[in-house]
């Protein structure tokens, strides 16, 4: 049976990797990879995440099975800050259990949405290629939209024609902020004419949220996440800490759905649960277990938070002086101070981007996506130069 099979396309990012790697140029710059970097370039465990790990190996007495919900303390600590401190579980309309990273979790919204009878999901494009992949591996069909408008801005009106054109047994999925590959997000304003937009329509709303934090806040990127759930009767949300924890090997995420009435949450839940156990059975503790005894703690919390908002700054700096490049050869980079997180999307051809390899030992991704994280200090003027070399 096995020799039917043929080769699977390789990952391509994990091929810039190994690139990156065999090149000894001293001052190869690698953009490619889909982690935080530190302007040392390194991509550090959060102190705060240490000193959790230490309380969790004294005070750890067994490690005997949980359930497919993960660690609920985890999931509902959690929920304060993604729905909101004054009512994070909207009238008790909100539940959720933990998942194998946001992978997981967009894994788990999408096949719950299928068993409530979806068939059909809309995505913004271009998007984390994944969302795609997992759409298609349980059969649902993927309509296409534009997400970005070519000045770097969202497509407001490709967003609200494909959710006013849902009908029912269809889903929008949606980022909630920090979009991958774009980092071009909805303002507060788009956010609301979605949200009403999902209001009047019938498709159910799925928001990825991957990188609360790493926009503006962690308030702030939680926003238009709010303001959809506030308009709509019901919505599944998939969440990850793998990046505002730093624990992207550890695989943290979760799965929260909003129902209509609570009533209907433990038959909702119980359909959640059987899909997970069918998946991964349960997903890994030690990383919930972590975010939980930080998010039950002020001290850690408080240390937790500071060292995200010197990793958002950080983003925010290499952001601002890329924005003040303004115009590279053919390359407007102003656009780049408006957007969040660690992506955003040049416009080059694949010969330039071939050329910053060859020419410069810039490395990123095929699609013209950066992980402005990899830029710092000491490279980022060599990469606006180089950026005009290539597309002057
Ligand atoms: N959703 C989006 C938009 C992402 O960019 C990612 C990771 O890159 C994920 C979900 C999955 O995150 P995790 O590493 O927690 O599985």
């Amino acid at each position: 049976m096995l020799e039917k099979l043929e080769s699977a396309a390789p990952d391509a990012l994990l091929a810039l990797i190994k690139l990156h790697a065999a090149d000894d140029r001293a001052d190869k710059i690698d953009l490619g990879v889909g982690v935080y970097r530190t302007g040392q370039g390194d991509t550090p465990v959060f102190a705060a995440i240490k000193a959790a790990e230490r309380k969790l190996v004294e005070d750890q007495t067994s490690k005997a099975y949980l359930g497919p919900e993960g660690d609920m303390g985890f999931v509902e600590a959690l929920m304060p800050y993604v729905f909101g401190a004054g009512d994070p579980t909207m009238h008790g309309r909100i539940e959720g259990m933990q998942t194998t990273g946001g992978t997981g979790a967009v894994r788990l919204a999408a096949a719950l949405a299928r068993t409530a009878g979806v068939t059909k999901v809309h995505l913004g494009v271009p998007s984390w290629p994944n969302h795609a992949q997992i759409l298609a591996d349980l059969d649902l069909e993927v309509a296409e939209f534009d997400h970005a408008c070519a000045d770097g801005t969202a497509n407001l009106d490709a967003v609200l024609a494909a959710i006013a054109g849902a009908g029912e047994g269809e889903a929008v999925l949606l980022h909630g902020c920090c979009h991958n590959p774009t980092g071009i997000d909805y303002t507060p304003e788009q956010w609301a004419a979605i949200a009403h937009g999902f209001a009047d329509g019938k498709a159910l709303p799925i928001i990825d949220v991957a990188y609360q934090g790493l926009g503006h806040g962690m308030e702030e990127d939680a926003a238009g996440l709010r303001t959809v759930l506030a308009a709509v009767p019901e919505a599944l949300v998939a969440y990850s800490c793998d990046k505002n924890f730093g624990l992207y090997r550890d695989r943290v995420g979760a799965f929260y759905v909003m129902a209509d009435e609570g009533s209907r949450l433990p038959a909702i839940m119980s359909n959640a649960a059987a899909l997970a156990r069918a998946n991964w059975s349960m997903p890994p503790d030690h990383g919930a277990a972590a975010v939980r005894l930080i998010l039950r703690d002020d001290k850690l919390t408080a240390q937790w938070l500071d060292e995200l908002e010197r990793m958002r700054s950080r983003m925010r700096q290499v952001r601002e002086r890329l924005a003040t490049a303004g115009t590279v050869g053919n390359v407007d980079l102003a656009p780049l101070g408006e957007q969040n997180g660690l992506f955003s999307m040049l416009p080059l051809s694949k010969e330039q981007i071939q050329r910053l390899r060859d020419d410069h030992a810039i490395y990123m991704a095929g699609s013209g996506r950066i992980n402005v994280a990899g830029l710092t200090q000491g490279n980022i003027d060599k990469f606006v130069e180089a950026l005009g070399d290539v597309a002057g």
